[in-house]
Formats: C-alpha cells, sequence, structure tokens
C-alpha cells in the first residue's frame, strides 16, 4: 500500500480538508500515477454535497485525473514509467458483459467502477469505495488509463477526461461532421469543448445560451452562430434547423421548445440530468420523426481517440487552475457559473 495526500470532505456540507488516504500495493496490471491536475465536475459537486444521494465520506472526488506515471506493475504493457496518463470516469470495469465486449465500459452491466465514492471490496481498496483524483497519487489498473498525447498539455487535458468525452462521444455517434447543423446548448464546462470538438470534426455549430454574454468565447472556440434561448424568436427563427442538438444543461428546460428544432431525423441528446421527467408532445417527435436520446461519458477506447483528436486538432479545456485549498470557492463559483470554463486543481499544492 500507498499513501497519498488528499482532500476529503466528511459530510454534505463540511469544508474539504487535507488528508492521507491509502492506496492499494500495486497489482500486476495496476499503475501508479503521479497526479499533475485534477478538474472539477459537476459531479463532484453532486456527490460531495450528497445531492445524488449514496455518498460515503470521507468524499474523495475528481475524475478529470493528469498526471505522469510513477511505476506499473509486472505485466504491464500499455504504460510505463514517466508517460504522460489520464484517468476519467471509470477505473474498473466486468470486462465480459456485451457493452465491455462492444467497448462500452461505461454501461456495464455490472455497472463499471466508477474513479470514486464506488464500492469496492476492502482489499481492494481501502476505505471501501474508491478514492478519487483531488490527490497526489492513484492507482489504477492499465486498461482504465489513457495517455495524453504530448501536443496538449497536461492541465487542459484533465477536464477531457469527463468533459471532453462526454461530448466527443455522442458527437461520434451521431455523426457530426460536415454538412451537419449541430447545436450545443448550454455552454460551460462540458458545452464549451463541444463547441471546439464539433467545429474540428467540420460541422457547422450553433450554440444555444440563455444569454449572448459568451458570444465572442463561442465564436473564437469555432461556432458559426450564436443565439440566446431568453429570445423567443430565436425559437421560431431556428425551427427544423438542426440535424443533431446536444444539450449540456442540468436545469430544467421546456425540452419540445428544442425538440421542434431539428429537422426530418434529427436527434435530442441529453447530457445534462434534470431532477424533472422530460416533457415532449408525442407529435413533435411523429413530425420529422425526430429522437430524443441520451448518453454518458465514453468507452476507455473512444477516451483514447478524443485525445488523439483533441491533439491532433489543439482542443484544450479553457480552464482556471487554483490551488486546492480553494476547492471549496470554486465549488461555490462554479455553482454560479461564474468560470470560463473550467476549474482544475494543481496537485502540486496539496
Ligand atoms: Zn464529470
Ligand atoms: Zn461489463
Amino acid at each position: 500500500m500507498t499513501t497519498a495526500a488528499a482532500y476529503s470532505v466528511s459530510a454534505p456540507d463540511a469544508r474539504f480538508t487535507k488528508t492521507t488516504i491509502e492506496r492499494r500495493g500495486l497489482g500486476p496490471h495496476d499503475v501508479l500515477i503521479d497526479i499533475k491536475y485534477a478538474g472539477i465536475c459537476h459531479s463532484d459537486i453532486h456527490t460531495a454535497r450528497n445531492e445524488w444521494h449514496g455518498t460515503t465520506y470521507p468524499c474523495v472526488p475528481g475524475h478529470e485525473i493528469a498526471g505522469i506515471v510513477a511505476a506499473v506493475g509486472s505485466e504491464v504493457t500499455r504504460h510505463k514509467v514517466g508517460d504522460r496518463v489520464g484517468v476519467g470516469c471509470m477505473v474498473d470495469s466486468c470486462g465480459t458483459c456485451p457493452p465491455c465486449v462492444a467497448g462500452e465500459e461505461q454501461y456495464c452491466d455490472r455497472g463499471a467502477t466508477m474513479t470514486y465514492n464506488t464500492p469496492v471490496p476492502e482489499e481492494f481498496q481501502p476505505g471501501g469505495v474508491t478514492f478519487g483524483g483531488y490527490s497526489t497519487q492513484v492507482v489504477v489498473t492499465e486498461n482504465f488509463v489513457v495517455s495524453i498525447p504530448e501536443g496538449i498539455g497536461l492541465d487542459v487535458a484533465a477536464p477531457l477526461l469527463c468533459a471532453g468525452v462526454t461530448l466527443y462521444s455522442p458527437l461520434r455517434h451521431w455523426n457530426a461532421g460536415p454538412g451537419k447543423q449541430i447545436a450545443i446548448v448550454g455552454m460551460g464546462g462540458l458545452g464549451h469543448v463541444g463547441v471546439k470538438i464539433a467545429a474540428a470534426m467540420g460541422a457547422e455549430v450553433t450554440v444555444l445560451s440563455h444569454s449572448l454574454n459568451k458570444q465572442d468565447d463561442g465564436r473564437r472556440f469555432g461556432a458559426s452562430n450564436y443565439y440566446a434561448t431568453g429570445d423567443k424568436q430565436t425559437f421560431r427563427e431556428l425551427r427544423g434547423r438542426f440535424d443533431l442538438i446536444v444539450n449540456t444543461v442540468s436545469a430544467d428546460l421546456p425540452i419540445d421548445n428544442y425538440m421542434k428544432l431539428l429537422k426530418l431525423d434529427g436527434t435530442l441528446v441529453m447530457l445534462g440530468l434534470p431532477d424533472n421527467p422530460l416533457a415532449v408532445q408525442p407529435f413533435t417527435l411523429a413530425g420529422y420523426r425526430r429522437s430524443l436520446a441520451g448518453s454518458m461519458i465514453g468507452g476507455i477506447a473512444q477516451t483514447q481517440e478524443m485525445l488523439n483528436f483533441c491533439a491532433e486538432h489543439g482542443i484544450g479545456a479553457e480552464i482556471e487552475v487554483i490551488s486546492a485549498d480553494r476547492i471549496d470557492e470554486a465549488y461555490e463559483r462554479a455553482i454560479a457559473s461564474d468560470v470560463r470554463y473550467r476549474f482544475v486543481i494543481d496537485a502540486a499544492t496539496m
């Protein structure tokens, strides 16, 4: 076993405090990673505050991990000491069910082992639940460790491990590319990466944001069009326009109005997960044979493909690097959308 510094939270309303955690000893297929940066995802906030229920305390969040390989187990072939690597939302899965065999480990029939707050046997992970990336080191089985190409800084790569693949996967699945009209709803931590990736895929990208405040950024990231959803005229003007709408907003939206912006065979993909059921008129779906769909992160192979794609196209997240003692403040600012566009913790400050 190894010990690592970490920042953990001990109750839903507690502040983060510095602590020491144990990481499991290096098994034959394990990689020990010196964490350099960890992004702050909204899922971290929901989990730390038990907003999705089922949080085990103490809780160490963080599933946007970028670092350097410090040691490898005897059987490891995919990574070597000194490699630049990343870990996203998952650290293991059954490996044998149909989704796993198809490389879609996030849909593992048994349930993938998520990077933090997932129960695991005590002998496998001290504490009984996985501890995430708000830490100086992590041990992960080699198949769930991806390579970060030289072309991307580790700091701007970290958020790609969750936010990047969450957008890349549906854009690929629904064939974003030249000649396609894509709308990204919401331009926050998820949406801004989606704009960059969809534009790099060759699609014509439209941002649908509450206001026009971030319009200059959106165009800089590659959007051709930018509309305010607070303006009713937007929904009249864009009716029947899009092949694909990717909704990154977790707040309740009048989803039927957005569905009407789809053209024939168009799809609206939910990435944000509002608390309430979605209200869609059956006539809206039937007209133009529209689809309403969901998508959750991406498989490990696709995560690697996404990182390679981002390196090739010079894509990284827009970040604000913070020291570990500012996590609570960063949470408050992330909730207030006061960040452009992702907080990243510098693990050297732990
Ligand atoms: Zn996330
Ligand atoms: Zn499986």
